[in-house]
């Protein structure tokens, strides 16, 4: 009836807290309506300033976007670039991303770019790949973050530092005041990019880059610890995130809306092996020494799901003897497990059948896949891939793999701090095996080493509190 529908558009819940608008076709993106019903509270809400600057941000993504006058003009100028600056106020910046590498780490490079484009009141496109519309919904209202086909600037994936117009090569040689000559600058903030390109984490956007109409950046990574080091960003992300560990979860749950197809994968697993169990613990498991199973890791999950006590222990032979047959009552703990080999699951679910547990708890192992070797951009692999990550967000407690994007989206998405196993070397087991992180953002792989402040090389987690070395890897900076 018509008085439900008033009371649910307005319904908190399900716009979590001012986050997303209403007002989308519901049929067309069910996980945007649905997805509330699934997950407990949020674990943080949305300061006013961001829902404020959201909504800014959407005005301005439907001012500009594809298909108005303003994009047509900016296209244009990337065809026959114009003399001297146009300053025009109704004149619409963009910047354009190009994604790469694994699904972790190109949902990790779009909610670090849609927060720079926030940041510096840029639109912001993304080059689709070959999966992207499979699978996430459009996430601002009336228009579309996917960049035209017809984009003037081919070829967006071979872009390197170094073409002339990277901002690499731009610094190097001191051009930076002819920026507002080149029809765009392109920038490489690859996890391997250069000294010379991380210098962008340091520019002041207001002094010459805001001159450029159209910025083009190819990135595989979660590059926002590194905007929290600069100076010119300070104040405006104090205000946006009053608590600095809730970037990641706010701008993913703003941004990431599975597609139809996804939305089915998820909620029929979720509904059939996760829903009823009184407690759900997600292990995801990434190995990168090969697709073949390797003890060392099952011993390192064992040992880290035992240690910190998120899996009962089994039964000794003796003892398991004697049939137990679970109470009525027992709790039960479902295992989401996900990973490209299903070894590790099979063995854990095993050890659960041949023996009863030491508390009486009744534990399942589930796997949704098991595609054994990565691929990329591979429509329905993908779909799998951002399936289980959405799944995992949806557990109560989460074990990940160190150095894992993939892991990175699955407690993020989730606002879950994980337990991280770190990522073996030599082959052996990890002592400790796991350690619970610090706070529940993802890891920047290739962080800059310098200040922007003293101007200098600088051990970048020590500037200041909130941004600290990463749990599984030394050099990197996650903000908690
Ligand atoms: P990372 O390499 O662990 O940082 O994570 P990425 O997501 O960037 O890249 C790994 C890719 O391998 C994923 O995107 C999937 O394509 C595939 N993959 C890795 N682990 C899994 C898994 O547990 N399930 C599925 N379905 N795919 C996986």
């Amino acid at each position: 009836s018509a008085t439900t529908y008033t009371h649910q558009e307005s319904n908190d819940d399900r716009f979590l807290g001012g986050l997303l608008v209403p007002g989308f076709d519901q049929q067309s993106c069910i996980s945007r309506y649905q997805a509330a019903h699934y997950r407990k509270n949020m674990a943080r809400s949305p300061s006013a300033h961001l829902v404020k600057r959201l909504r800014e941000q959407e005005t301005l993504q439907r001012r500009c976007g594809p298909g108005t006058k303003a994009y047509r003009r900016a296209a244009e100028q990337l065809d026959t670039p114009r003399n001297g600056t146009d300053d025009d106020d109704d004149s619409c910046k963009y910047l354009v991303l190009v994604p790469y590498r694994g699904l972790g780490n190109r949902i990790l490079a779009m909610a670090s770019a849609f927060l720079y484009a926030m940041l510096t009141g840029r639109v912001l496109l993304v080059d689709r790949g070959t999966s992207l519309t499979d699978l996430f919904c459009e996430p601002f209202p009336e228009t579309s973050w996917l960049l035209p086909p017809d984009f003037p600037i081919k070829d967006l994936e071979n872009l390197t530092g170094e073409v002339p117009e990277s901002y690499r090569n731009l610094v190097k040689d001191n051009k930076a005041d002819s920026m507002s000559d080149l029809p765009y600058v392109f920038v490489d903030l690859d996890h391997a990019c250069t000294y010379h390109d991380k210098l962008f984490y340091c520019d002041d956007d207001r002094e010459f880059l805001h001159r450029v109409p159209w910025l083009v950046m190819r990135t595989d990574g979660y590059f926002v610890p590194a905007l929290f080091l600069n100076p010119a960003y300070q104040d405006e992300l104090d205000k946006l995130f009053p608590r600095k560990d809730s970037v990641f979860y706010l701008m993913a749950r703003y941004l990431f809306h599975p597609s139809n197809r996804v939305w089915g994968l998820i909620t029929r697993f979720y509904n059939s092996y996760l829903k009823d169990s009184d407690e759900r613990l997600g292990i995801q498991v990434r190995v990168f020494d090969g697709d073949t199973p390797f003890k060392h890791v099952l011993d390192q999950i064992l040992a880290c799901t035992s240690q910190e006590h998120l899996l009962p222990e089994v039964m000794t032979e003796e003892t398991a003897t004697m049939p137990m047959s679970a109470s009525a009552g027992a709790r039960s703990k479902a295992v989401l497990m996900t990973g490209l080999s299903s070894w590790y699951f099979e063995n854990i679910r095993g050890r659960y059948w041949q023996s009863a547990t030491a508390t009486g708890e009744v534990v399942s192992v589930h796997q949704p896949s098991h595609e054994e070797h990565q691929l990329s951009g591979e429509a329905t692999h993908d779909m799998k891939a951002l399936a289980e990550m959405y799944l995992l967000s949806m557990t109560d407690a989460i074990v990940t793999s160190g150095w894992s994007t993939f892991g990175y989206v699955g407690h993020g998405l989730g606002g879950l701090t994980p337990w991280i196993m770190f990522k073996p070397e030599n082959l052996t087991t990890p002592d400790p095996p796991c350690q619970r992180a610090m706070s529940m953002e993802p890891c920047l792989h290739g962080p800059p080493f310098y200040d922007c402040r003293a101007r200098r090389g600088a051990d970048t987690g020590k500037l200041v509190p909130h941004v600290r070395h990463c749990e599984d890897m030394s050099w990197g900076l996650k903000l908690v």
